[in-house]
């Protein structure tokens, strides 16, 4: 078996100035990371297209869209007091959409694919950007493979931070059944177990600290709870790896072997349903390239 790796050159371009955590070095180290020869019988390689409007506009608004071409026309600006375009921002948040809607198409030929890109998506609502994110690159995977004839889409979340802005986007859709275990209280606030959105929504909210095992556990629960009675067509992963031990934005105590058996748990749960994994958060560089190299060698 193996897994589709989709990418693209241009999700290094988003710079939001030094010292922001959300970094190129994240990508480059990333795909280094899966370019070892000892993963390269495991991982085949696709270079995606940048989204097009229709893909995008199946999450945001037209008028969302227009005012943040124009704002990358005018060579960025703050969006919110962590969320900074750059002048090659937006070139990075088409490629990183586009790497999304091309891993389901990957997928659903058939297996499993990883989308590898940034910045990340779960914390972009409607029409607002904030939290490192500008488009939700989970949310247009999802309605991509609804077009493509997907009917029903599970979304798991194990971002360190609550999707706040997958929620949003999802909570009045019975279609899409969305489990996030998210640090609580935290960034960005939302999240708690009594957001249930039309009973498709599972927040798992969790304290800083507690032992790996329970984290493992409860997240596994919670997604036992949405296929209860309703299977998947299509399984995405919104992977965050800021949920390991050590990562400076989270205090969760996962280690990377965790997300390996998260993988290869949610696979047993939906076989065949493909599934699709894209990349969130994961701040420290060691740490985000041990999780993805565990997640990505689960999921072949
Ligand atoms: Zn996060």
């Amino acid at each position: 078996m193996s897994v589709t790796v989709a990418w693209h050159p241009a999700c290094r371009l988003h710079d939001a100035g030094a010292g922001h955590p959300e970094c190129p070095q994240r990508i480059e180290a990333v795909l280094e990371a899966l370019r070892d020869p000892a993963l390269a019988a495991e991982i085949r390689w696709v270079e995606a297209r940048p989204a097009d409007r229709a893909a995008i506009e199946r999450a945001h608004p037209a008028a969302y869209v227009d005012a943040l071409e124009r704002l990358a026309e005018q060579g960025g600006g703050m969006l919110d007091a962590d969320t900074i375009m750059g002048p090659r921002s937006w070139e990075a948040a088409l490629a990183a959409a586009g790497v999304a809607a091309a891993a389901v198409d990957e997928a659903v030929a058939g297996g499993t694919a990883f989308g590898a890109l940034r910045p990340p998506g779960h914390h972009a609502l409607a029409d607002r950007a904030m939290g490192f994110c500008f488009l939700n690159n989970v949310v247009i995977a999802a309605r991509h493979a609804q077009a493509r004839g997907h009917a029903r889409v599970l979304i798991v979340d194990w971002d360190v931070h609550h999707g706040n802005g997958t929620q949003a986007l999802v909570e009045h859709d019975p279609t899409i059944r969305y489990v996030s275990m998210h640090q609580y209280p935290w960034y960005p606030g939302t999240g708690a177990a009594h957001e249930r959105g039309v009973g498709n929504v599972y927040n798992v909210p969790r304290p800083p600290g507690l032992p790996r095992e329970v984290y493992r556990r409860d997240l596994l629960e919670a997604v036992d709870a949405a296929l209860e009675g309703w299977r998947p067509n299509v399984l995405l992963v919104s992977a965050g790896f800021d949920s390991l031990a050590g990562d400076p934005l989270g205090g969760f105590t996962l280690e990377p072997e965790d997300m390996a058996v998260w993988t290869t748990a949610l696979r047993e749960r939906v076989v065949p349903t493909p599934i699709v994994s894209v990349l969130e958060g994961g701040y420290s560089i060691d740490r985000l390239t041990a999780g993805a190299c565990a997640h990505v060698r689960a999921l072949a």
